[in-house]
């Protein structure tokens, strides 16, 4: 009777500590890059959903049914904007006139600070997490939403916060000094679509893109023959694949002008959360996180472009 008894007591006791810990406000992302923000702020106070997974294309990913439902049932949803994700914007639109809270937290950032789109008039490049100066903003964005969705836990969230807008910051730093390796004429980043503009102005690279910036277009021959002819006549060693873009166009770039495909970058999704890659200084990244993946992505194009 006493065993049974102590089993019970063990079972409620479990039971509060786990209710106590437990999630207390549901938040949905479209993209990796802003779950991972929500992860280092949110921990386990936050039910985080992602709506796209690896090696998925915002440009043109369309809400499933079970996406739908989550989003119903969301108290918080935080996408890129920007016209980031195209076909999104009318399911997010429409969740929003139901009542939940929806932010487009890329949108935070100054309009001065933004490039323009090669594509739309009037429009952004949204690939605002290629340059840790603007994605930092992006986190303030993130954090504010967090504490507005949750202002029991603000005190935390905003230590987690500030911790992490420090890794972001130094991440800056980092490529830098890597990136001060590659001899300047070989600073050009060519890969399948316009998604590095932001990291060639904040590391000071000539990009690329043979696509535009969004993928709803494929490359046309010209293109192609354009962008082998300039590899050929800049000398450039290596072009690189996208991890959410079809590699054809740049294989087959890369037979035309005689470049090595230099390795694939993450563009537009982080990679699986814990799979590892080893830096040339020993150092592991996991590219399912923001500054694992950035590190990888700089690490692969040194490596490709340096002496
Ligand atoms: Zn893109």
């Amino acid at each position: 009777m006493k065993t049974l008894f102590g089993r019970i007591f063990f079972l409620v006791a479990a039971a509060l500590a786990y209710s106590s810990s437990y999630a207390s406000i549901r938040v949905v992302t479209s993209t990796s890059q802003i779950a991972d923000i929500v992860r280092n702020i949110g921990g386990s106070e936050v039910d985080l959903k992602v709506l796209m997974g690896p090696g998925v294309d915002p440009h043109l990913y369309k809400a499933t049914a079970r996406d739908v439902i989550s989003l119903q049932r969301a108290d918080l949803i935080l996408y890129n904007g920007l016209h980031l994700e195209g076909r999104l914007a009318e399911t997010f639109s429409k969740v929003n006139k139901l009542g939940r809270t929806v932010v487009a937290v890329g949108e935070v950032i100054p309009k001065d600070r933004l490039l323009a789109s090669a594509d739309y008039e009037d429009a952004h490049d949204p690939h605002v997490w290629f340059d840790p100066s603007l994605w930092v903003m992006v986190v303030g964005s993130v954090e504010a939403s967090l504490i507005a969705a949750d202002p029991s836990n603000a005190a935390l969230f905003a230590d987690r916060a500030s911790l992490y807008k420090k890794k972001v910051e130094a991440l800056s730093i980092w490529a830098q000094e890597r990136i001060d390796s590659v001899p300047e004429s070989r600073r050009v980043l060519v890969t399948s679509h316009d998604a590095y503009n932001y990291f060639g102005r904040a590391f000071g690279f000539q990009v690329v893109g043979v696509q535009g910036v969004s993928t709803a277009s494929e490359a046309g021959l010209a293109d192609i023959i354009n962008t082998a002819d300039f590899i050929k006549k800049r000398g450039i060693p290596a072009i690189f694949v996208e991890s959410s873009v079809s590699p054809a166009t740049i294989e087959r770039i890369s037979r035309d002008s005689g470049a090595r495909v230099g390795g694939e970058l993450f563009s537009d999704a982080l990679g699986a959360l814990g799979e590892l890659h080893e830096g040339v200084d020993g150092e592991k990244f996991d590219v399912g996180t923001y500054l694992g993946m950035f590190k990888y992505n700089v690490d692969t194009i040194v490596r490709a472009l340096g002496d």
